[in-house]
């Protein structure tokens, strides 16, 4: 069995003390990045349906063009077979300029009433990029204060865990090497729990009794003594 001073054990209970803590403040941090993370995709997700109106305004805005243009183009050709008419010799010429006339003026007409639908559309479409917008803002005003006030609660917890670590980082360079591998081994085992008292034959971490005997020695200390069940390092103290 390998040999610990009173010391050494003393030395792994601090690294325990801090290594329990490194892990805590690791877990409170982990939640607030989640949460972080969360406020900025319910916000991407709010800027996405936000984009999706705004490219329905541009499609519905240039759908309101190409009919305006449309209707253009018609009001040239009345404009035109207008200035023929006034020039024709005979009545057939006549008749069939007419009729070009009077099938433009339809088709004006028709292009017309679309476009008032399509007006209307737009209309609609800019009112709801408007609101939408707006509750865009307010949401991304409120998700940059929440994240701030996140930031701020979790600014102690980041110091005390840089603390924590540069005392691990100390009592690490008292410490033997091959016990500190042994410590980081059984902590990453043990979801950070390396080092454990012993009480009444019970040990602390796994809650299974341990064989009287192996209970002396941890009593009696200068070993280094696992736990049979679950490779904890153990340690007694007397209460
Ligand atoms: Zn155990």
């Amino acid at each position: 069995m390998k040999e610990i001073s009173k010391q050494g054990i003393e030395t792994l209970v601090k690294l325990q003390e801090a290594e329990s803590e490194i892990v805590r403040l690791k877990t409170v941090l982990g939640k607030v990045e989640k949460e972080k993370i969360k406020l900025s995709a319910k916000l991407k997700q709010f800027g996405n349906a936000l984009e999706d109106k705004k490219e329905n305004l541009l499609s519905s805005e240039a759908a309101c063009r190409d009919i305006e243009r449309e209707i253009q183009i018609v009001d040239d050709r009345i404009i035109k077979s207008n200035e023929k008419l006034r020039m024709v010799k005979t009545n057939k010429e006549y008749q069939l300029l007419l009729r070009e006339v009077d099938d433009n003026k339809k088709r004006k007409d028709a292009l017309e009433t679309e476009l008032l639908e399509y007006l209307d559309e737009k209309e609609k479409t800019q009112s709801l990029v408007q609101e939408s917008q707006e509750e865009y803002n307010l949401l991304k005003d409120q998700i940059e204060a929440e994240q701030k006030e996140i930031e701020k609660k979790s600014t102690d917890d980041r110091e005390l865990l840089d603390e924590y670590l540069g005392r691990q980082n100390d009592i690490g360079k008292n410490l033997d090497k091959s016990l500190m591998d042994q410590f980081a081994r059984i902590s990453k085992m043990n979801k950070g729990l390396a080092v454990i008292n012993v009480q009444n034959e019970v040990c602390n971490g796994c809650f299974m009794n341990i064989p009287p005997q192996l209970y002396i020695e941890v009593q009696r200390g200068g070993s280094l003594i696992t736990c049979p069940q679950c490779s904890r390092i153990l340690y007694y103290i007397n209460t």
